[in-house]
């Protein structure tokens, strides 16, 4: 039997992670990017919410798989070697909103989450001294936690194809095909993929995948803006920060990434519906978030301290829930759509819940592998060994003594090993953004400015193309138009 999931998201990646545990399955795992991770799971807040934001009786899917997602990322980060923090959250609550906070404390007893509580000024400010004097309380959540997102589908990705499932990336799918009743497989841009059943984990496109079975909901386009500062900043608070939400957006978080940046972010803006893959960066968005950052805490770092804006699109389903659905007509198409906040926090119960669904509604038999392992390491870093290691790996291998990226001191070792995890798993384009996501290389306070030729050189030796043509974050972008010699001549560089 073979399952197709269409998307490698966290949710795509997760379900796969998931169907390579069973024998007897061939299970593809179907990408339009270059490489994985590129939609709404690699620009997100990476929040592991504990789940008291979300009304049971309005969204159960939301309540019950982010309580339990928030419990399993747990283990599923020790077993893939996933960068993960739990420095607890403060809800701020501000004059007027003492009611609104109180509801969050029930929807924690309601949802089970353990240690949820009312914090007043003085205990907020011992913990966090930062926090503006405007905040007369705020809703303590122990639970919460941070995640690198593009980290966390990699190793997913890793770990599910080293169980035998095959990625195909720059494969779009373009619709799902039926016939009497039942799912055959999907036609894409590489030609026609059979399968028995097809899983649709599109993000903001699953809708139009799903319109090709004849179902008509429609998501809406949400974008999210970002301010990345520096690792160095002095005003980073110890604990994840926002406000109490709204009926549209969760607010304006402030946290100190994984990789140890701060982040301030998202905004919610709605996009028309032909603008899904707008990621663009505004600077209405920027003012706005340094306004509504301000209000949180006592001061900001400098501005001259950004070095970076993105921004990405949360799919806003019709009625706010998750349509997570095993259909019998069509048999075989799964609907795991419109997966917006909290879907990272959820995505490990997400998979769960679906395989669950796939295996009851589908009545299939399956046993677990022997062979399958749930572990995989992730890239060895020399920024965090003592020196003694460090000296042993350059005598070992002198590429870990050649620093390529240094705002993050990065090898060219592990540049190296970064491009051979790409191969690994299948890409058929070594993109710098693949390179940079895996080694951390073009990550710090220059963004790539001083590194990113070294790197594209590294590429163009390896793959054999000219250096120009090393791809940066799609099969279209070209690192230049050509050879500078050539065009200062006067000649043709093609
Ligand atoms: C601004 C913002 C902030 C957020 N913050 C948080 C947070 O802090 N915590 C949290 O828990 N959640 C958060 N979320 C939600 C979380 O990011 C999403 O729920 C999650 O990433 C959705 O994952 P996905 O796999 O469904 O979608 P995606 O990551 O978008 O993956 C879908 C994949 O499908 C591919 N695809 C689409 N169409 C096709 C096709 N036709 N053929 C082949 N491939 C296709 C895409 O290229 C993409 O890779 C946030 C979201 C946003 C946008």
């Amino acid at each position: 039997m073979r399952i197709l999931v269409i998307g490698s998201g966290i949710v795509g990646a997760s379900i796969a992670r998931i169907a390579s545990m069973y024998r007897d399955l061939d299970v593809y795992l179907v990408e339009r990017e270059a490489d994985v991770g590129w939609g709404a799971s690699k620009a997100n807040t990476g929040i592991i919410h504990p789940g008291h934001e979300e009304d049971p009786r309005l969204y159960p899917f939301r309540a019950k798989l982010c309580v339990e997602g928030n419990r399993l990322w747990k283990s599923w980060a020790r077993d893939l070697d996933i960068p993960i923090k739990f420095p607890g959250e403060l809800m701020l609550v501000f004059e007027g909103f003492e009611s609104e906070a109180r509801r969050y404390i029930d929807l924690a007893r309601i949802n089970g989450i353990p240690g949820v509580r009312l914090l007043y000024h003085d205990e907020v400010e011992r913990m966090e001294p930062l926090i503006s004097d405007e905040a007369v309380a705020a809703v303590w959540a122990p639970t919460a936690g941070i995640i690198s997102p593009i980290d966390a589908v990699i190793a997913l990705v890793e770990n599910a194809v080293s169980n035998g499932i095959k990625l195909l990336t720059e494969t779009e799918v373009k619709r799902v095909i039926v016939s009497d009743g039942r799912v055959r497989g999907v036609e894409t841009n590489i030609g026609f993929i059979g399968a028995d059943i097809v899983v649709n984990a599109g993000g903001i496109h699953a809708d139009e995948i799903a319109r090709t079975v004849g179902l008509s909901y429609r998501l809406k386009p949400r974008k999210g803006e970002y301010i990345l500062f520096d690792s160095f900043v002095e005003a980073k608070p110890k604990h994840i920060i926002h406000p109490v939400p709204t009926s549209i957006t969760k607010g304006v978080y402030i946290v100190e990434t994984v990789e140890g940046n701060l982040m301030i972010g998202p905004t919610a803006v709605d996009l028309l519906e032909d603008a899904k893959d707008d990621t663009s960066t505004s600077t209405e968005g920027l003012s706005k978030l340094l306004s509504e950052a301000s209000r949180l805490l006592k001061e900001l770092p400098p501005r001259d301290r950004i070095v970076k804006f993105f921004a990405g699109v949360r799919p806003e389903p019709p009625n706010g829930d998750w349509i997570i659905e095993a259909y019998t007509d069509p048999w075989g198409f799964v609907d795991v759509a419109g997966i917006r906040s909290p879907g990272l926090t959820a995505a490990p119960a997400i998979a769960l819940h679906v395989f669950n669904l796939i295996r009851e509604r589908y009545d299939l038999k399956l046993k677990v592998k022997d062979s399958w392992n749930p572990h995989r390491r992730g890239i060895a870093r020399i920024k965090d060994k003592p020196k003694q290691l460090i000296k042993r790996l350059v005598e070992e291998d002198s590429r870990y003594g050649s620093i390529v990226c240094w705002c993050n001191m990065v090898s060219e070792a592990e540049i190296l090993e970064a491009i051979g995890r790409m191969k690994s798993i299948g890409l058929k384009t070594i993109t710098l953004d693949g390179v940079k996501f895996r080694s951390k290389a073009m990550y710090g306070f220059c963004q790539g400015s001083f590194c990113r030729a070294r790197i594209a050189y590294i590429v163009s030796k390896i793959e054999g193309i000219p250096l120009w043509d090393v791809r940066v974050n799609s099969t279209e972008s070209k690192l230049g138009v050509g050879d500078v010699k050539s065009l200062v001549k006067g000649g043709s560089y093609d």
